[in-house]
């Protein structure tokens, strides 16, 4: 008799209740592999009083929740959690498990992974269900998990299929995914979970928790102004915020202009950064690597001003300034205010 095919889950990252945009992607994309495997689709909600979430997941494409509530849940921390998801492994056996590539999930899958001896693709930009032919060691699968992202710097997309046992684990970029239309008529099941824990995974205590004085958010600006090593200084990234406070836009940063410590990691847009998809994305003396451009050439429209006139930046450029930053930018602060 054919093995039965666990079904395809999603681990839900939440804050105050509130759901982050990479689980609901994540939501939405695993209904549409579970669909083609033919099994549900299911969270893995943990949390204090999170069964408030429970309807949004369902309206996202959830058929059931798993619900683990413990104050001992709360604020996050890696131990409990890989904890209550390993028994629930043991318990249900999934076939895929799907995890945003923050910072929570970052620190969680690898240790979900190396308790299930499992292997982990990190940072996927795509997923697809395929069949696969293993020649090297004369095996065949069906239906499996193909992870896709980028490698080598960015040069190439590497398809990795994991031959080790179920489920099959990733961490998936955030804002790389297709949100679907939520239909709050569809209604699921939640399946009550016992939290188990020991001493041993209760041993990190939260003392105190201290938010950054702003936060960013790239993934949700619609105008983004970013600078690059050609802004030449952190001094003069006052040109950048001038511009970007004067459109009502955040700040964006090339790594370059991060690794040179004129900017924090927050801002950085790219392979290693967030991918931003907003309506006006303005690059300043940003050159257009592979890595900067696969987190923003989705943006709507793409100005970019550059003193090179062959920068590859202007390949992904909608509308192209061949020109100096220093100049460009303060005319186009006085142009707008002058609106
Ligand atoms: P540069 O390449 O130095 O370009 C500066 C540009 O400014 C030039 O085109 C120059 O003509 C222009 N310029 C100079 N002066 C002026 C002026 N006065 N006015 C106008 N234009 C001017 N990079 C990212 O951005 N994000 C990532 O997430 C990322 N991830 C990476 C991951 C890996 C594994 C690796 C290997 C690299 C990654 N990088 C990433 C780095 C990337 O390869 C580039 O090094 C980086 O994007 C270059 O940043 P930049 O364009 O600001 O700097």
């Amino acid at each position: 008799m054919a093995e039965k095919i666990g079904n395809v889950w999603v681990f839900i990252e939440q804050e105050a209740g509130k759901i982050a945009d990479v689980s609901l992607e994540l939501v939405c994309k695993g209904r549409e592999l579970a669909a083609q495997l033919g099994v549900k689709t299911e969270a893995v909600l943990l949390g204090d009083n999170v069964a408030g979430c429970v309807d949004t997941l369902f309206a996202y494409g959830c058929d059931n929740v798993f619900l683990a509530e413990d104050s001992r849940l709360e604020p996050f921390t890696v131990l409990p959690y890989a904890k209550v998801i390993m028994d629930l492994i043991r318990a249900h056996k999934p076939n895929i498990l799907l995890f945003g590539a923050t910072l929570k999930g970052r620190e969680l899958a690898p240790r979900v992974a190396s308790e299930k001896l499992g292997g982990l693709t990190a940072d996927c930009t795509d997923l697809r269900i395929d069949d696969f032919e293993d020649k090297k060691n004369n095996k065949s699968y069906t239906n499996k998990l193909m992870q896709i992202r980028p490698a080598f710097g960015g040069n190439i997309i590497a398809t990795i299929v994991n031959t080790w046992d179920d489920p099959q684990m990733v961490t998936v970029r955030e804002g790389v995914m297709k949100l679907d239309e939520p239909d709050f008529g569809r209604k699921g099941t939640v399946t009550p979970v016992e939290v188990k824990l020991t001493d041993a995974e209760t041993v990190i205590k939260v003392l105190e928790r201290v938010r950054a004085d702003k936060e960013v958010d790239l993934k949700g600006a619609q105008i983004i102004v970013a600078g690059g090593y050609g802004v030449g200084s952190k001094a003069n990234f006052k040109l950048i915020y001038d511009l970007a406070e004067a459109l009502g836009g955040e700040v964006g940063a090339s790594r370059a202009a991060v690794d040179a410590g004129w900017i924090d990691h927050d801002h950085q847009v790219g392979q290693t950064g967030v991918t931003v998809r907003p309506r006006l994305y303005i690059a300043c003396g940003i050159s257009g690597s592979i890595q900067h451009c696969a987190g923003m050439s989705e943006s709507k429209k793409i100005i970019a001003i550059n003193t090179d006139p062959g920068a590859p930046i202007f390949s992904v450029a909608h509308y192209a300034i061949v020109g100096d930053l220093n100049t460009v930018i303060p005319q186009m602060i006085k142009a707008f205010k002058a609106k």
